[in-house]
């Protein structure tokens, strides 16, 4: 039974009509890696590299960084591995960082941009994951990107390491999370090679409710059609440039969502390794046909409740 069990979780996850969708393990550490492997993850949809800079007083090195990349890509012995660079800022201060006082630190120096105003620190993680790329199929993430400008800038960087490493090139993909990120995918789709929708940011920033708000949380849901139609909007730019798109936020492991996303043509899945197997279950469960119909009801609904409330959805989901 345990072999059998086994057997199922590395089985892919395929619709009941023929359409394989990814499904990966969201990570931080590569201590996880082999369990995520062993719950059946096809890969890393998301490392969050925050892990080895928070509760530092001095920034971890190259060498340091590089060991532990390694490490992951080894993990997860050939899968892919999406880095995302450091993702810090906003709530996530760093010790080592004199951060500007900020009266809204989630439109402020996070992400990306905090990366950029701190080359230094950027060109270290660049470096080390540059190098740990020979060691698997490493791909970087850059997280909180709101436009074209930081893109270019991060990817010029990016490759002035490379070249000085004489390293071979590695995919160098987004998370979609800023709005005006979803709403520019055309474009952004020209210049990055796969997109990864972080959930939780972008509806928070699509409603405008703080992620960590003590009394609006109930407000905040990624049904809401005000954030399926940007996840669409994605997706479909980033198709007709033949690129990937993964959902990386806690929405994708909601049953009620990946149905909707499935249907809108996400074409990856990462969530908490906890959630791997029974993602997988469900998909094979579901028919990518019922999944596109609830999806498009889904977009024309008018709030997050009629969309959790579609007859067709709630039967996709129990049945
Ligand atoms: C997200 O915003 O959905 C995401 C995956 O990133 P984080 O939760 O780390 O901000
Ligand atoms: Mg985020």
């Amino acid at each position: 039974r345990a072999d059998a069990a086994r057997a199922a979780a590395f089985r892919p996850a395929v619709t009941t009509d023929g359409h394989r969708i990814e499904v990966a393990a969201n990570v931080r550490h590569p201590e996880e890696a082999l369990a995520a492997v062993a719950a059946g993850a096809e890969g890393t949809g998301l490392v969050r590299s925050e892990f080895l800079f928070d509760e530092r007083s001095e920034p971890p090195g190259e060498d340091e960084q590089f060991d532990l990349y390694r490490r992951l890509a080894e993990g997860f012995g050939g899968l892919p591995v999406v880095l995302r660079t450091l993702d810090a800022g906003g709530d996530k201060p760093l010790r080592f960082v004199q951060h500007p006082v900020e009266a809204n630190p989630f439109l402020g120096l996070r992400g990306l941009r905090l990366s950029l105003a701190q080359p230094g620190l950027f060109r270290t993680q660049v470096r080390a994951a540059l190098r740990a790329a020979r060691h698997g199929d490493l791909r970087i993430m850059l997280p909180m990107v709101d436009g074209l400008a930081d893109l270019r800038a991060a990817k010029e960087l990016i490759e002035a390491e490379r070249a000085a490493l004489n390293a071979p090139p590695v995919e160098i993909g987004i998370m979609v999370e800023v709005p005006s990120a979803a709403v520019m995918a055309d474009q952004l789709a020209r210049e990055a090679d796969f997109f990864s929708i972080g959930t939780n940011d972008l509806t928070q920033y699509a409603l405008a409710v703080d992620r960590l708000h003590p009394t609006l949380g109930a407000r905040s849901d990624a049904l809401d059609p005000a954030v399926l139609r940007l996840i669409d909007m994605t997706v479909t730019a980033a198709h007709a440039r033949g690129r990937w798109v993964g959902v990386c936020g806690n929405m994708a492991a909601d049953p009620m969502a990946a149905p909707i996303l499935i249907g809108l043509g996400v074409d990856e899945l990462s969530v908490s390794v906890p959630n791997v197997a029974a993602l997988k279950a469900q998909i094979r469960g579901l028919s990518m046909a019922r999944a596109e119909d609830v999806a498009r009801a889904a977009l024309g609904c008018g709030t997050a409740a009629d969309v959790r409330g579609l007859p067709a959805l709630r039967e996709l989901v129990h049945g």
